[in-house]
């Protein structure tokens, strides 16, 4: 009944050589274990087979990854396992987990993460960028203020068009901080020629710490600022933190009254669904249609 092994020497030496040839490193250290392990009857021969792909398979998924996230500037260190959702009682944890699933991303949504400094704006962002790549997601992170600089000198030498291209390549584009730094005068409109090159084709995830009534004074052109609010909110989720600071946290005596409590947030006035406390409309969208 037990079929010949047939691990000769030779028929050994030649599955290492081919391991070689295929570049399957992690595949060709397992080798000598898994046929130890065959030979004592350990495993059967097709599960000696699943271990040396599987292995191969975990060490080039583990290092698409990595590169994945450097690539996409992602800091591995914010993720959703270590995020607190009881410090932040306004932010319901199962829309964030929702979008976790990344049907955002691929329906081109963009998601807008509003609130205080300190609230959790950018862990999230990232954290959800981290399990993006690993969901197999290209996404690139950047900084509102790196977007623009980086048009900017684009425009300069010639190059606008190309560099608009590279930001319109990852399914998810992570823009960070609107609204900490005023914006240089003509990137207000280097940004919309971006988010409309995106929009509707690729997904975003926006954090600002300034309603969207204030986005006219952050991007200093009340016209451009229209257009732009107009694309980001067409097909948008809008997620609002109202808490306090988690930097300050082990401060919160020291802070006066009106930073501890109060969100600087002017509540978006694009938001057509009454306030539930916690509980997010049932598809867990806006859509903001003027
Ligand atoms: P924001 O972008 O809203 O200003 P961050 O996301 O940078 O705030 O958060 C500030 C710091 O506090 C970061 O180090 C972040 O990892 C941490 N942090 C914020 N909120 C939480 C939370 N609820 N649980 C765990 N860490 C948090
Ligand atoms: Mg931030």
């Amino acid at each position: 009944m037990t079929a010949s092994l047939n691990l000769t020497p030779s028929t050994i030496e030649r599955i290492r050589h081919d391991l070689v040839g295929l570049k399957m490193p992690r595949a060709l250290e397992a080798l000598d274990h898994v046929v130890r392990r065959l030979e004592q009857g350990d495993i059967a021969a097709l599960e000696a087979i699943d271990t040396l792909l599987s292995e191969e398979l975990t060490l080039r998924e583990n290092s698409r990854i990595k590169t994945a996230l450097r690539m996409g500037r992602l800091a591995t260190i914010k993720t959703l396992a270590g995020f607190d959702f009881s410090f932040q009682p306004s932010l319901d944890r199962d829309r964030i987990l929702t979008l976790a699933q990344f049907g955002f991303i691929a329906r081109c949504e963009v998601v807008h993460f509003l609130g205080p400094p300190g609230t959790g704006k950018s862990h999230l962002a990232t954290a959800l960028g981290v399990e993006a790549v690993k969901a197999g997601k290209s996404v690139y992170f950047s900084t509102l203020a790196e977007i623009i600089t980086a048009l900017a000198r684009a425009e300069r030498e010639g190059r606008l068009q190309k560099r608009i291209r590279f930001f319109c390549r990852p399914a998810l584009l992570v823009v960070d901080e609107i609204g900490y730094l005023p914006v240089v005068p003509g990137g207000g409109n280097l940004f919309f020629q971006l988010v409309n090159a995106r929009y509707e084709k690729g997904a975003m995830i926006v954090t600002s710490n300034r309603g969207f009534a204030e986005w006219g004074e952050v991007f200093g052109d009340p016209v451009v600022t229209t257009a732009l609010l107009d694309r980001l909110l067409h097909h948008a989720v809008v997620v609002q933190i109202e808490g306090s600071s988690y930097r300050l946290r082990q401060h919160a005596e020291l802070m006066p009254e009106h930073v501890r409590s109060k969100a600087i947030i002017t509540p978006p006035t694009l938001d057509p669904a009454p306030r539930r406390r916690g509980r997010p409309p049932k598809n867990g969208h806006h859509s903001a249609t003027a």
